[in-house]
């Protein structure tokens, strides 16, 4: 099937052009014309499957052909999902898909200041991307209000639950208007997730289920290192160094501790790497996924809560610093690359401790991990002592010279430029020191990370700070937009 045999709008179609999609996914073809139809629906599917589409096309459509217009602080469409980065997404998605249509969407979830949320939501939207804390605070505050709302979305549901939002759920359903059309989306269906579906669709919703497009494990090249836990860290720096074609690096940690010490020691090897998790900031957590989604940083360390929801194309690599515990999170990980019918290589770290879990995980994806070289064991430099609070005992070098010139590659810094000047060193194979790191020391106390306490930068003969107007495009890309 094309894209043109489904009764979408030209404008919708010349987007969905412009986007470069041809063939709607299965669960696009199968829920876009009962959507439009408007039935509810039960989704029970994953990142990866064009969940987004499938959800935001009949949105977009219907809210284009129901003749109704926004009114001041009210919203049409709710999206509710569990985290910021996902909302992002998603807003970004029906930005791309409406672009042809005057449509107008604005995003809110905490963390940032709701300024310029609240504005944006004055005159009222047509499609509202929202976590659930910082809506119900807006809600709150009266500055929006759900009582005009004609579709409700519920994403990635099961999630929701897991990080403890069932309450915010419920007091947003309880404040939404009786006739509505509803889509419920989950990866999973255990019975807390049945029940509300229950409560939020209406009886009788068109059921699609749907697995990503192909196993990727099957186009995923495994390879396992046994290694003992403290020479994992020179492990990981020594496969990089070595392999240039390790361009774009996700790798899993099981703590944000762990997490922020691969970081410091990549950053002394010279790799350009970011950390993503819980204690980053917003705004930190944003600057290292856009600069490791353009390239400018080649590894992203990440642990599963905050790489939950986060869609980045062309991963080339997924390590398994740490194995984890509950073996399926290992085919999440992994599932990161291989998307889109590439291929993409796993590499899993396993320690004498985490012997059980590398035995659960095979069993789950009945397969023995084959082994990495070991010559590479046999050559590794020895790790370097640990202090007492298990951090090493020399000082990182200082950083190396023209950093700020670095950083001004950073998303955070404007457009990113993922320029091949910028990133070609480590894959030419010239020597990897010649990169710049654009994380933050990660020995630095959480506060201390935050962008607004870091020590100040001179200001240029203009009197501004350098990087501040590419900083105020960065929040222009991420604060709410409005039509109106
Ligand atoms: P989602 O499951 O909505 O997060 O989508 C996963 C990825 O698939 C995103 O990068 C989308 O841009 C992409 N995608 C969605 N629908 C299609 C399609 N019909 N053809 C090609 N790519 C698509």
């Amino acid at each position: 099937m094309k894209f043109e045999e489904l009764p979408l709008e030209t404008s919708l179609q010349r987007a969905i052009k412009a986007v470069g999609y041809e063939t709607p996914t299965p669960i696009q073809e199968k829920a876009i014309p009962p959507l439009l139809e408007g039935h509810d629906l039960l989704g029970i599917a994953q990142t990866g499957t064009g969940k987004t589409a499938a959800f935001a096309l009949p949105i977009l459509q219907q809210l284009l052909v129901s003749g109704k217009v926004r009114e001041p602080k009210c919203v049409r469409a709710l999206v509710l999902l569990p985290t910021r980065e996902l909302a992002i997404q998603v807003e970004d998605c029906f930005q791309k898909y409406g672009q042809y249509t005057s449509i107008s969407t604005a995003c809110v979830f905490g963390g940032v200041s709701d300024v310029p949320q609240k504005k944006a939501l004055l005159r009222g939207v047509d499609v509202l991307v929202a976590t659930p804390g910082r809506l119900l605070d807006l809600i709150n505050q009266k500055v929006v209000s759900l009582r005009k709302l004609e579709f409700f979305v519920l994403d990635e549901a099961d999630r929701m639950l897991d990080m403890g939002f069932i309450h915010d759920i419920r007091k947003v359903v309880a404040m939404l208007p009786p006739v509505r059309q509803n889509l419920f989306f989950s990866a999973t269906m255990p019975a807390d997730i049945t029940k509300l579906a229950a409560q939020i669709l209406r009886p009788h919703p068109i059921r699609i289920e749907v697995t990503p497009a192909s196993t990727p494990i099957e186009r995923i090249t495994q390879t396992l290192y046994r290694i003992e836990k403290k020479r994992k860290g020179a492990l990981l720096r020594a496969l990089l160094m070595q392999n240039p074609d390790m361009t774009k690096v996700l790798v899993f940690s099981r703590t944000k501790h762990g997490a922020n010490h691969i970081v410091e020691a990549l950053e002394k090897a010279g790799i350009t790497c970011a950390a993503i998790h819980g204690n980053k900031s917003q705004t930190r957590r944003q600057e290292a996924l856009g600069n490791f989604k353009c390239e400018i940083i080649r590894v992203l360390v990440a642990t599963d809560i905050a790489a939950r929801g986060i869609d980045v194309d062309d991963v080339s690599h997924v390590f398994n610093f740490d194995l984890p515990e509950v073996p399926e999170t290992y085919v999440h990980r992994i599932g990161r690359t291989a998307r889109a019918g590439k291929g993409g290589s796993a590499v899993a770290f396993c320690c004498d401790e985490e012997l059980d879990e590398l035995k659960a995980i095979e069993r789950l994806i009945r397969t023995r991990i084959p082994e990495g070289d070991p010559a590479i064991l046999a050559n590794l430099p020895a790790d370097a002592p640990r202090g007492p609070q298990g951090r090493p005992q020399s000082r990182p070098p200082s950083r190396p010279q023209g950093r700020a010139q670095g950083r001004s590659q950073g998303y955070s810094q404007g457009r990113p430029q993922g320029s091949p000047q910028g990133r070609a060193q480590g894959r030419n194979g010239a020597p990897e020191r010649r990169e710049r790191s654009v994380s933050s020391s990660s020995e630095q106390p959480q506060q201390q990370q935050n962008s607004e306490q870091r020590p100040a930068t001179p200001k240029t003969a203009s009197g501004e700070r350098p990087g501040s107007r590419a900083r105020k495009r960065f929040w222009d890309k991420f604060r709410p937009k409005s039509e109106g």
